[in-house]
């Protein structure tokens, strides 16, 4: 009978510890799990963008990408294609073959706030179907000029999943993105410097989000206010932070909440 109740206490106190024992050990793996958590740098994505496309982005940035496996997305207006000083359709298939991601930035390069409806849908229309006809659909859009009202707003949204404005927050755009037809981006102009984008890159980093750079000409020699000669350093630059690049609609279709 006594041995039988200094069984039972010892049990008692074999469950007790292996009890204890499991518990810590959940504690200690709870410790290492949050410990993980809050040390993983912010999230940060860059996308570039080229938009029109003048002929340095298939000469200069397109090999400069490639070379550092980098891709980006690039907003045609149909209508310069194949005219002097743009991209071609074969540099387009050239992108395409690549990954790039080929978006659409109307047929004329229209101010669509100053055109009547039927003209943006004429615009969209052409565009979409030059683009169809050499086997391209778009669903990325930019407003040329950064300009949309609700109405035009209203039309590209018919046509087109995302939109891309010209400026904003210094590009910056909160994950996951909240409009997707109000996708900030940075324009880069001949005005900047690398002080500038390192300070851009900075607040990426301690921030986290989604960094949208926009870019027209690019190449070594500066052409104009909206021209750029630091996309080489910039690359550079992204690439030795180790800061992911992605186009616009891959961000979106993993940090979209639409
Ligand atoms: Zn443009």
């Amino acid at each position: 009978m006594r041995s039988t109740v200094i069984m039972k206490n010892l049990l008692k106190l074999m469950f007790a510890v292996i009890a204890t024992i499991a518990v810590t050990g959940c504690i200690e793996k709870q410790k290492v799990t949050e410990k993980a958590v809050s040390q993983e740098p912010r999230q940060a994505v860059i996308t570039f963008t080229f938009d029109d496309a003048p002929k340095s982005v298939a000469t200069h940035a397109f090999s400069l990408l490639r070379d550092n496996d980098m891709l980006a997305t690039v907003y045609l207006s149909t209508k310069f294609m194949d005219e002097s000083g743009y991209v071609s359709w074969a540099d387009v298939k050239a992108f395409d073959s690549r990954g790039w991601e080929i978006g659409a930035h109307t047929h004329t390069h229209a101010n669509l706030t100053a055109i009547p409806e039927v003209g943006i849908m004429q615009e969209l229309e052409t565009s979409t179907k030059m683009f169809k006809d050499r086997g391209y659909a778009p669903t990325s859009f930019a407003a040329p000029l950064g300009e949309l009202n609700p109405i035009g707003k209203k039309i590209i949204q018919q046509f087109y999943a995302s939109q891309r404005d010209a400026w904003g927050n210094g590009g910056m755009n909160a994950l996951p993105v909240q409009d997707v037809y109000h996708i900030k981006s940075l324009p880069l102009t001949d005005k900047m410097t690398m002080a500038d984008i390192n300070a851009t890159l900075d607040r990426l980093e301690q921030e986290g989000g989604w960094l949208v750079l926009q870019f027209h000409d690019v190449g070594p020699v500066s052409t104009g206010p909206w021209s750029t000669t630091l996309l080489s350093e910039i690359v550079a630059e992204v690439k030795r932070r180790n800061i992911p690049v992605a186009t616009i609609s891959e961000v979106l279709k993993h940090h979209s909440v639409q």
